[in-house]
């Protein structure tokens, strides 16, 4: 199963994909991820990625597109996946297109997780981040359990930079802008699939349980 994960910055893309990639037992991609996990390890692509994340920007879609190439390129991706924040751009996905043409193979399923910007800001304020396992939390909607320190790794959890209200208003444009466009993108191919975002985080699941089969 091969599934894209759609929507605006912070509206539940990664929490989701993580528990398909859980049951459905297909690797949850997420471009933000790997760049993070560059920018901690400080490797060139790290440094390149990280001035664009800071100021709210895409990272330019060459980079972006080759990261991904390479990581289809690893065994657990053979058959399937979950894309989470990409594609971004509609060349990542005419890139994407292209690739899987090349494979003969296609996307089954493009989820758009749907919530207006009001709810987007509120959202990201209260978002906190492991920095070194890359788990999600929410200060009012999923909460660790100990303050602060993450659930499954102990570490400690972050604001990240690119949350702070200036920068998410600057990202929910650019979302606007160059991925809102994408919608359109998958009607047309016939596998997009609405999902309401703003419900809770269980019935958001249940939503797309019901799309991909239980
Ligand atoms: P994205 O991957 O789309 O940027 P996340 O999955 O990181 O978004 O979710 C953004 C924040 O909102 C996180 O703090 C997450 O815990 C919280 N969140 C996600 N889905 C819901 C939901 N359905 N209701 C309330 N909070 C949610
Ligand atoms: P995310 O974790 O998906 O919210 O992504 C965080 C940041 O990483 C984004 O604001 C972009 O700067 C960058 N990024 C992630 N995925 C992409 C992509 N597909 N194309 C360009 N930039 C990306």
């Amino acid at each position: 199963m091969r599934i894209i994960m759609l929507g605006a910055p912070g509206a539940g893309k990664g929490t989701q994909a993580k528990k398909i990639a859980e049951k459905y037992n297909i690797p949850h991609i997420s471009t933000g991820d790997i760049f993070r996990a560059n920018i901690k390890n400080e490797t060139e692509l790290g440094k390149k990625a990280k001035s664009y994340m800071d100021q709210g920007m895409l990272v330019p879609d060459e980079l972006t597109i080759s990261l991904v190439m390479d990581r289809f390129q690893e065994p657990d991706a053979r058959n399937g996946y979950v894309l989470d924040g990409f594609p971004r751009t509609i060349p990542q996905a005419e890139s994407l297109d292209a690739a899987l043409k090349e494979s003969g193979s296609q996307i089954d399923h493009a989820i758009n997780v749907d919530v207006p910007d009001e709810a987007i800001v509120k959202r990201m304020s209260g978002r906190r981040a492991c920095v070194n396992c890359g788990a999600t939390y929410h200060l009012q909607y999923a909460a660790p359990k100990k303050d602060g320190v993450c659930d499954h790794c102990g570490e400690g959890l972050i604001l990240r930079d690119d949350d702070k209200p200036e920068t998410v208003e600057k990202r929910l444009g650019v979302y606007h802008d160059q991925t809102q466009p994408l919608i359109d993108y998958y009607a047309q191919k016939g596998v997009l699939k609405e999902v309401d975002g703003t419900r809770d985080l269980e019935e958001v699941f249940g939503q797309i349980k019901k799309i991909l089969g239980e």
